[in-house]
C-alpha cells in the first residue's frame, strides 16, 4: 500500500515512499528512551519525529502501528569518543541516586511519559521494556547461533559475527575493513572475540550481581543492539516499513541491529532508515560537560508553553541540525498565544469558504509529504494568518484542520485561573509561604508537585504568579 509521503532513507540516501508492506497499516520502530534519567531536548526533538510522521499519516488517511523501546538494561555508558567502558548506565545512576536500578528505571520513564503528554505526542501503539522481552532476545540469540551468525566467547559472552554479514555498513558507509581496532566496541579479554568488530549480544554476569538473568550460556544480561532486533522483529511481526532514531544511531546500534535483524530471517527487515539531525542548545552540542543540558521542565519553568517547542521543531526541518535558543522558545510562546487569541475572534467572522479550506490542507499536506516539510507548510500559515482576502472563519477552519498534523492546540481557549482544585491552592499557599522563608528545598519540591498538577509558577520581585501549562 503506497501512501504518497516520501522520507529520506540513510541506506539508500534518497527519498523513499513509505508504503506499509502488510497493506494495511504503516509499521514503524522509533529506539526509545534509556530511562536512567531525564529525556533532553535533543531527545524529544527525535521522539517528535516519530509523531510527526503517525499524524500525518492518520491526517492522509493511513493505519500506522508505532513501537517504541524503553531500554532499562543492557545500555552501557561510554568515553568521550564513544567506546563502551562497561558499567550499565542504568547501574551506574542507581549507584548515584542510591535506588533499586529497577526503581530508577520507572522513575525515568514515568518522567518520559508526562514529557510526552505536555507535548502532545500520541502515545505509540506500545512501549515494551528491556528488562520484560529478555525471552525474545534469547530466542534470537539462539537462532543467530545456530545459523552460525553468532558463537559463544571464551569469556562466556555471546558475540555477533560481523564477517558473517557481507553487506554490513551499507546504512553509515562504515565498512567492516575499515573499521579500527577497537572503535565503539567495548574492550574484552584478548580472544574473547573471533574479531575485533564482533559486538556482544549477550554478556557473561561476571562480577554483576543486579539486572541479570539465566541463559543457556549462564547467568548474564543483553547487549543493546539485540533489544531493538528482538522487538521489532516481533511486535512489528518482520517487516519494518519505517525504522526511526537520532543520527548518532547510525553507527554502530543501527548498522549492527541490521546485521542482527537480516541475518536471523535472511531478508531485509527494514525498509526505510530515518535519522532526525541533532539539536544543539545556542550553538553548542547539548551535553552535561558543556552545561547546556536542558529538559522539558526548564522550558515550562521559565513560564514557556512547552507547544512552543513542538513549534521550533516544526518550524526546522528534521533533517538540520537545528540550534534552538531561549529567544526561539520565547518568540514560539509568543507566536501561539497570538494565534489562539486570533483563533478566538476569527470564529465569529464570515463564512467558511469549504473549498478553499479542502485547498490549503492539501496544499499543506503536499508539503509535509515531501520529506516532512513542515517549515514550508508553516510559512503558508503564516501567510494565511495575514491574507485579508480570507474570512477570519475559513482562516480558523484551515488552523483548526491541520492542528491535526501540527499538534499545537490552536484552538485552546486560556484556562481560567479559578478553575484551579484546592489541592492546588493549597500547594500554592505552602509554597509561596516556603519561598518566603528562604526554604528552597521546600518551595522546589512544592514546584515539582504542582507542575505534575499542571501549574507552572513564575517567581519575580512581586512575588509568585502562577499559570496552567
Ligand atoms: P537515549 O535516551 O540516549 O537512548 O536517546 C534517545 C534518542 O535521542 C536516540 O534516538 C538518540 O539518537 C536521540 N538523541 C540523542 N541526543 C540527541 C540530540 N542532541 N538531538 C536529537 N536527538 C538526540
Ligand atoms: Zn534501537
Amino acid at each position: 500500500m503506497r501512501t504518497g509521503l516520501y522520507i529520506f532513507d540513510t541506506k539508500e540516501r534518497d527519498l523513499k515512499e513509505v508504503c506499509a508492506k502488510n497493506g494495511f497499516e504503516v509499521s514503524i520502530y522509533c529506539c526509545g528512551p534509556t530511562v536512567y534519567r531525564d529525556a533532553h531536548v535533543g531527545n524529544l526533538r527525535t521522539f517528535l519525529l516519530g509523531d510527526l510522521i503517525k499524524r500525518t499519516l492518520t491526517f492522509s488517511g493511513f493505519e500506522s502501528n508505532l513501537i517504541q523501546n524503553i531500554t532499562d538494561v543492557g545500555h552501557m555508558a561510554e568515553d568521550l569518543v564513544g567506546n563502551e567502558i562497561g558499567e550499565d548506565k542504568l547501574l551506574a545512576q542507581s549507584k548515584v541516586e542510591a535506588i533499586d536500578p529497577f526503581e530508577i528505571a520507572r522513575k525515568y520513564e514515568a518522567n518520559f511519559h508526562f514529557d510526552l503528554a505536555k507535548l502532545n505526542v500520541i502515545p505509540a501503539n506500545s512501549y515494551p521494556k528491556a528488562s520484560e522481552t529478555i525471552d525474545l532476545m534469547l530466542k534470537l540469540i539462539a537462532e543467530l547461533i545456530a545459523s552460525d551468525h553468532a558463537y559463544l566467547g571464551s569469556d562466556g559472552c555471546v558475540y555477533f559475527s560481523a564477517t558473517s554479514y557481507p553487506r554490513y555498513g551499507e546504512i553509515s558507509g562504515n565498512k567492516l575493513d575499515s573499521l579500527k581496532p577497537g572503535y565503539r566496541h567495548e574492550h574484552v579479554e584478548d580472544g574473547a572475540k573471533r574479531f575485533h568488530a564482533d559486538w556482544a549480544l549477550w554478556k557473561a554476569a561476571a562480577n554483576r550481581t543486579e539486572m541479570i538473568w539465566d541463559s543457556p550460556w549462564g547467568p548474564g544480561f543483553p547487549g543493546w543492539h539485540i533489544e531493538c532486533s528482538a522487538m521489532s522483529l516481533h511486535f512489528l511481526e518482520g517487516n519494518v516499513d519505517l525504522h526511526l532514531g537520532g543520527i548518532d544511531l547510525r553507527f554502530p546500534h543501527h548498522e549492527n541491529e541490521r546485521a542482527q535483524s537480516n541475518s536471523a530471517v535472511g531478508y531485509e527487515v527494514v525498509e526505510n532508515w530515518v535519522h532526525g539531525e541533532h539539536l544543539l542548545f545556542e550553538g553548542r552540542k547539548m551535553s552535561k560537560s558543556a552545561g547546556n543540558v536542558v529538559l522539558l521542565n526548564d522550558v515550562i519553568a521559565k513560564g514557556l508553553d512547552p507547544l512552543s517547542l513542538r513549534l521550533c521543531f516544526l518550524e526546522n526541518r528534521y533533517r538540520s541540525q537545528m540550534d534552538l535558543t531561549w529567544e526561539s522558545l520565547r518568540a514560539a510562546d509568543a507566536t501561539l498565544e497570538r494565534w489562539r487569541k486570533k483563533m478566538l475572534q476569527w470564529q465569529d467572522e464570515g463564512e467558511i469558504e469549504n473549498r478553499f479550506v479542502s485547498d490549503f490542507c492539501d496544499g499543506s499536506l503536499t508539503d509535509i509529504k515531501e520529506d516532512l516539510d513542515t517549515p514550508r507548510a508553516l510559512q503558508k500559515l503564516r501567510r494565511l494568518e495575514k491574507d485579508e482576502l480570507v474570512s477570519g472563519a475559513t482562516k480558523a477552519a484551515c488552523f483548526n484542520s491541520l492542528d491535526a498534523i501540527y499538534g499545537l492546540e490552536f484552538a485552546r481557549e486560556p484556562k481560567a485561573k479559578a478553575e484551579a482544585t484546592p489541592e492546588i491552592l493549597d500547594l500554592l499557599e505552602k509554597r509561596s509561604s516556603a519561598r518566603a522563608a528562604k526554604d528552597f528545598g521546600q518551595s522546589d519540591e512544592l514546584r515539582d508537585k504542582l507542575l505534575k498538577l499542571g501549574i507552572s509558577i513564575k517567581d519575580s520581585s512581586a512575588g509568585q504568579d502562577w499559570d496552567w501549562i
